[in-house]
């Protein structure tokens, strides 16, 4: 039932997999090194801004201060700690603010997920940005874990803990800053404005507004900004039984095995259309 990858250091590495080379479990680790950033040859003639402090926004942040570009990021949010407090309101009393909620505010849209780290993508930069979060607050086993999570309450310590990297290597996040609008001049960024009176000079602009900030996507529809319609899936909820799932995936109760609720995952895809279904994030042995 558990499928385990271990990683093994020796001494004598070829003469190891001389001999054991042919097994088709074993093969040697090649460390993939994420690829250098590559620097601009013109320094800039302004602060480069950061458009929200999502996931997305807040990374791209994360590395150009990182690497000395002393980036301003804007969010229309509130931090953490007043959002929180603010989404608390809301579930209780039904009273909601438009600029800070569950989908706006600093840590983006996920922040009050149990934070599951799904990216579906493989690229050779996640392991080194795991190993920041690890730094900033997220449990270890996100490293190796197969289905790693971080935990909602880590998830606020670590996001915070990234600010503060970020202010602590000169740059700079503002909250209830909202970019309401872009300044071009002969098709180029000059500058933003933000809450529709401040104006910030940049010619760089990294934007992470996410899904949910229709007006700022009317507003760059407006400005011409070139826009691509991303694919979207569309998906249903589905509750089992879990001992339904339990019986398919082990035939017993897990328990008797040692084992916790049992999961599963589907993909079927049709060749004739190039569609595919898939079963997206389960949540086993979860109560409704
Ligand atoms: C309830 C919930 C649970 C989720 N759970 C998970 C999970 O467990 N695992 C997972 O992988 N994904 C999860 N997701 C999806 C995940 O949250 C999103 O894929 C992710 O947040 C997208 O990141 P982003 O940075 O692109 O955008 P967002 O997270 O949406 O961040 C955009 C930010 O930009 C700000 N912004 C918008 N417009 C402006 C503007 N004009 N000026 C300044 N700031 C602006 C917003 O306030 C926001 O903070 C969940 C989503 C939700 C809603």
């Amino acid at each position: 039932v558990f499928v385990y990858t271990l990683f093994i250091e020796v001494h004598n590495e070829a003469q190891v997999m001389k001999k054991l080379g042919k097994e088709k479990d074993i093969s040697v680790f090649a460390a993939e090194d994420p690829e250098p950033i590559v620097f601009g040859s013109v320094p800039l003639a302004h602060r480069p801004v950061v458009m929200g402090f999502g996931p997305a926004g807040m990374l791209a942040a994360f590395y150009l201060a990182r690497e000395g570009y002393r980036p301003i990021v804007l969010e229309r949010g509130q931090d953490v700690d007043t959002r929180s407090h603010d989404v608390e309101t809301f579930w209780k009393k039904g009273i909601f603010k438009p600029e800070s909620n569950v989908q706006f505010g600093e840590g983006g849209a996920g922040t009050f997920s149990d934070g599951k780290l799904t990216t579906r993508i493989t690229h050779p930069r996640l392991h080194e940005i795991s190993k920041y979060f690890v730094e900033f607050g997220a449990p270890e086993e996100i490293l190796y874990k197969h289905k790693p999570h971080v935990g909602t309450d880590k998830l606020r310590t670590m996001v915070k803990a990234m600010r503060e990297r970020i202010i602590e290597w000169g740059g700079e996040v503002r909250f209830g800053s909202k970019v309401t609008d872009l300044f071009i001049e002969n098709d180029r960024i000059v500058g933003v404005e933000v809450n529709g009176s401040e104006r910030i000079d940049t010619t760089v602009v990294l934007s992470g507004v996410g899904h949910s900030a229709r007006d700022t996507y009317e507003m760059l529809y407006k400005r011409n900004v070139e826009m691509t319609a991303k694919p979207f899936a569309i998906g249903v909820r589905i509750e089992h039984d879990q001992a339904v799932i339990d019986e398919s995936q082990y035939g017993v109760e897990p328990s008797s095995l040692g084992l916790g609720a049992a999961e599963y995952s589907l993909v079927y895809h049709d060749k004739e259309s190039g569609r595919t279904a898939y079963s997206f994030c389960m949540c086993p042995g979860g109560q409704v």
